[in-house]
């Protein structure tokens, strides 16, 4: 329940992974990974830069050479200070001198670079006017898999998000939603997460009504009305670790197609759970739930894959998408959230997060699956 939990990885544990991220580079045939601050950078240091600046920081990761943080003189002192620094050299710039060219000495001048998606243009361009020779591939498409293994250590603290995602919910069921506006159930939903000891809220979406059909609708002044299905799906950050799932409430009784459609909806994304284990395909978690919706004649209107990865972000990869063959491994965690959208009508989304057993997937959230009705 509170947002300063000991940090539960060590130096050890950093240096670990950069060792791993390393050998990834250079097994995808790149000279190294150029690292910004985000959650990579988060993820192999343990050091967030206190505010955004446009002063360069970057992790330089060369297979066969010490890491290097290349760091601006005036907050180096804070970078110091990180769990992960240890084992990784702290190169600092002061103001006035260049700080591309001593990232340049770092590098080889014709290597193909790994550079986190979130990199500044301006900190690449200024790289690739120091270094003609060399070329850059965003981090995500060239280690795609770099974070997506979690340790027990990272289980542990998304279930614990995941628990207070649910604690959310539980106490949402409560509130009276007819007559109230989505931005209000918003606020409400925003309050509880940090509440149950998230430090951040990525989304809170309230979508009721004709606005439940689209996936996208996040909040409005609509005031919800008797009758009406509302989607919620709501997540952030707890500790460091995302939560996000997904509940369809219902404003008192359902009809009988409000209650077939989320009844379909739930046997999809069982089937979308109970066909997670090693070796599967991403892909076979999105054919599972997918072909219940379709087989039910609903297929045109499941309009969204059925799955993402969850972190340090609460959106990375894996993606549970047709095309996606990547193999599921034990320690991935990820979304499985089938939806029916019937435009102008309603729509229904079930989301729990499931991480890959030995044997099989367990779920992160646990709350009903069951239509939830409400005041
Ligand atoms: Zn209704
Ligand atoms: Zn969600
Ligand atoms: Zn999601």
């Amino acid at each position: 329940m509170t947002g300063t939990a000991p940090a539960p990885f060590t130096a050890d544990d950093y240096r670990g992974r950069r060792e791993r991220a390393a050998r990834a580079a250079a097994d995808a045939g790149l000279a190294g990974l150029l690292v910004a601050p985000g959650p990579d950078l988060v993820w192999l240091t343990g050091y967030a830069p206190p505010a955004e600046t446009e002063r360069l920081t970057l992790l330089v990761l060369v297979p066969g050479q010490d890491p290097v943080l290349v760091v601006p003189a005036l907050e180096a002192p804070d970078a110091a200070k990180a769990v992960g620094m240890p084992g990784l050299a702290l190169r600092d710039w002061t103001d006035g001198k260049d700080p591309y060219a001593a990232t340049a000495a770092l590098l080889d001048a014709s290597g193909r670079f790994g550079i986190s998606d979130n990199a500044w243009a301006m900190h690449l361009l200024a790289l690739q006017k120091a270094l003609p020779g060399t070329s850059y591939a965003s981090l995500t498409d060239a280690l795609p898999m770099l974070r997506a293994v979690k340790d027990r250590a990272e289980l542990e603290l998304l279930a614990a998000a995941g628990a207070a995602a649910d604690a959310t919910f539980e106490e949402i069921r409560k509130v009276p939603f007819g007559g109230r506006r989505e931005s209000e159930a918003a606020a409400d939903l925003a309050h509880l997460l940090r509440r149950f000891g998230h430090s951040q809220v990525d989304f809170t979406i309230v979508a009721s009504g004709p606005n439940g059909a689209n996936p996208h609708h996040e909040v409005g002044d609509r005031v919800i009305e008797r009758g009406d299905m509302v989607v919620l799906d709501f997540g952030g950050l707890k500790d460091g670790y995302g939560s996000d799932t997904s509940r369809t409430v219902h404003v008192g009784e359902p009809t009988e197609e409000e209650r077939r459609v989320h009844d379909l909806v739930r046997e999809a994304q069982e089937a979308g759970y109970r066909a997670v284990r090693p070796g599967v395909a991403c892909q076979e978690v999105d054919r599972a739930a997918r072909a219940v919706i379709a087989e039910a004649g609903y297929g045109e209107y499941f309009i969204h894959r059925t799955g993402h990865g969850i972190g340090v972000t609460t959106h990375e990869p894996p993606y549970m998408i047709e095309g996606e063959e990547q193999p599921l491994v034990p320690g991935m965690c990820f979304s499985v959230e089938p939806g029916v959208y019937l435009p102008g009508r309603f729509g229904v989304r079930i989301e729990d997060i499931v991480t890959v057993t030995e044997d099989g997937g367990r779920r992160l959230n646990d709350t009903t699956r069951e239509m939830v009705i409400v005041d």
